[in-house]
């Protein structure tokens, strides 16, 4: 199949955790969003938005589709996402219907589901084959600090919308909960979550959190936390943040250049350059024995310290 590039409202297919090979379509400007939720990694500098309205025009997300299905296309999911809150989109309900007269290839809308108290926002989303809305916080003032949404949007009314949604239409639902520590993480705050998910009745719970967090969060949850959130959460949380993408460690090798570099700027104490260089003792230990054995550093004790200085 020939290599799909990035197109104006397509992107990918693109590998998922959640969705296999999936097809991006974004139908909404960048961080169109009725929510700057702290973990964003579009960034939290936009204003939010509850209003639907034609965005980007749905004949033209339309067409673009269909001429990569033309191309051949591989793709197990075609997700409507994106650049921010796809259910923003007046014409939602139209480009689903409008992809599966092209194409047999399920249809996942992922949504942040504070729209989902309005019926006609609910009535477009049951055109897909998935559903894949957010749910982070237990109570109205988590939901404000973590999620930080558009004025007019009720907490009680967004949990309703969503359990309305799954009654009314019985759409497979997979619910994500993002955890950012020390905002949403403690026990309380997951037990009520936990009641919130019973009255939504979601098929799966998706747990995630900030693994490679934006530079202005700092929200990662430990393994060993998310495993218990998991299982206070029941059977059917799973945990999908993938901690394989932490970027490793790498082992610092200690270099007598590094040592005479930092020597040259002011005497240090042994302590001071294994502090500074982030090496174990008994590493600077040996290094300095090299240096000082070939003249390239010497000894002096002030204050009953032992500083070492270039000999
Ligand atoms: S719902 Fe999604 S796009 Fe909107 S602020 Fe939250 S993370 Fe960003």
């Amino acid at each position: 199949m020939a290599k799909i590039k990035k197109r104006k409202h397509l992107f990918g297919p693109v590998p998922s955790r959640r969705l296999g090979q999936s097809l991006g379509v974004d139908i909404v400007p960048l961080k169109t969003c009725s929510q700057n939720c702290v973990y964003c990694q579009l960034g939290l500098d936009a204003a939010t938005i509850a209003e639907r309205s034609e965005f980007e025009p749905i004949d033209i997300v339309l067409h673009e589709l269909e001429e990569l299905l033309k191309k051949g296309l591989n793709a197990d999911y075609i997700t409507i996402s994106g650049s921010g809150e796809p259910t923003l989109h007046l014409g939602l309900g139209k480009l689903i219907k409008g992809i599966k007269k092209l194409t047999p290839i399920p249809v996942a809308v992922i949504t942040n589901g504070t729209l989902f108290s309005d019926p006609q926002v609910r009535a477009d989303a049951a055109l897909a084959d998935l559903v894949l809305p957010s749910l982070d916080a237990g109570d109205p003032e988590t939901f404000e600090t973590i999620n930080q949404p558009f004025g007019s949007i009720d907490y009680n009314e967004f949990i309703e919308g969503l359990a309305k949604f799954k009654q009314e239409y019985s759409i497979l639902m997979w619910l994500e909960v993002f955890f950012a520590d020390g905002i949403n993480t403690s026990n309380e705050q997951v037990k009520k979550i936990a009641e919130k998910i019973k009255l939504i009745k979601p098929d799966k719970i998706q747990i995630n959190t900030a693994v490679r967090p934006p530079a202005h969060v700092a929200g990662r949850v430990s393994q060993q936390r998310l495993s218990e959130i998991r299982d206070m959460l029941g059977p059917a949380a799973e945990i999908i943040a993938d901690y394989s993408k932490l970027p490793k460690q790498k082992k610092k090798i200690l270099s007598t250049f590094t040592i005479l570099d930092m020597l040259e700027r002011r005497p240090c104490t042994a302590q001071d350059i294994s502090d500074g260089l982030g090496a174990s003792p008994e590493e600077v230990g040996l290094a300095l024995q090299t240096l000082e054995k070939n003249n390239r550093v010497k000894r002096r004790t002030t204050d009953g310290k032992e500083y070492y200085l270039p000999a």
